[in-house]
């Protein structure tokens, strides 16, 4: 996988921002993309727009918290190309900000649902095809939030400790069979995740970032493209942030 030409890559919430970027970049080395998100409308367009300048690339309806959708979506890689070979678990959401104690009950559920659950879901289907062609490279997206906290955040900084847990242990159980298990930790990135912060606090999430501003979706995806490719050979197991300085403080 020197580039990923022909290969099947599955990319979760590819309609928008770090996925998105990730899709573009994917498609541009010549793999065969699958884009799901559960935002129809916008997952086509992004799917017409990477057709439109030469890629290879197909969108399915997914939500990745429904285990059903991820069995779905890996049967949908092998049926169309007969083989999976990267997955990147990138969908995920912001989910209500409250301190812990205020925090409802039906909030925590969902961001654990969208953010942990889902990538258990993913790779119990994902590793299982993978099994059955010799090996792959499984990408999950957790946060500068995997490894601190962040007030206001529990439930979403929760969820991505358990996704560095959960890449780990994967890691340790298949590495052996081919199959590299990684995360990734972006600082904030300006995607329309954060659509909900204000100027000000946008302001004070760049001061946060010793380099000055917040992270690009393009950044990230090279990063994952890395991860994707036999480049990355030796790599499985590990957490690698790109935040700008942000754990360096
Ligand atoms: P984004 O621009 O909001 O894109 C996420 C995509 O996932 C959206 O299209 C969203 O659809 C979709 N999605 C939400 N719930 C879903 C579900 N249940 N099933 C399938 N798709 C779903 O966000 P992003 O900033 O690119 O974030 C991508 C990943 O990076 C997330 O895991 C996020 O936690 C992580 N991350 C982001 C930042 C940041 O600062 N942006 C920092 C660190 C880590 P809707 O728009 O309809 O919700």
């Amino acid at each position: 996988m020197e580039n990923l030409k022909n290969k099947t890559v599955i990319i979760t919430g590819a309609a928008s921002g770090i996925g998105k970027a990730t899709a573009e970049l994917f498609a541009q080395k010549g793999a065969n993309v699958i884009i799901s998100d559960i935002d129809e409308s916008e997952g086509i367009v992004t799917t017409k727009n990477i057709v439109a300048s030469g890629g290879k690339v197909t969108f399915i309806k997914t939500d990745v918290s429904i285990p059903e959708d991820m069995e779905a979506l890996v049967n949908f890689a092998i049926k169309t190309y007969g083989k999976l070979d990267v997955a990147v678990n990138n969908a995920g959401i912001g989910g209500e900000l409250n301190p812990l104690a205020d925090m409802s009950i039906e909030g925590w559920h969902k961001v654990i649902n969208i953010n942990l659950n889902s990538l258990f879901y993913g790779m119990k289907y994902q590793i299982r095809a993978m099994l059955k062609n010799g090996g792959g490279s499984i990408i999950n997206i957790s946060s500068i939030l995997g490894s601190v906290g962040f007030a206001g955040s529990s439930g979403y900084a929760s969820a991505k400790h358990g996704v560095i847990g959960l890449t780990q242990t994967a890691a340790l159980e298949y590495s052996s069979q081919n199959i590299r298990i990684n995360a990734v930790g972006p600082g904030f990135i300006d995607t329309p995740l954060l659509d909900s912060l204000d100027t000000e606090m946008k302001k004070q999430l760049v001061a946060l970032h010793p380099i000055g501003r917040l992270g690009k979706s393009e950044e990230v995806a090279e990063l994952i493209y890395w991860l994707a490719s036999d480049k990355s050979s030796f790599a499985t197991g590990s957490y690698y942030p790109i935040d700008g300085g942000y754990l360096a403080r």
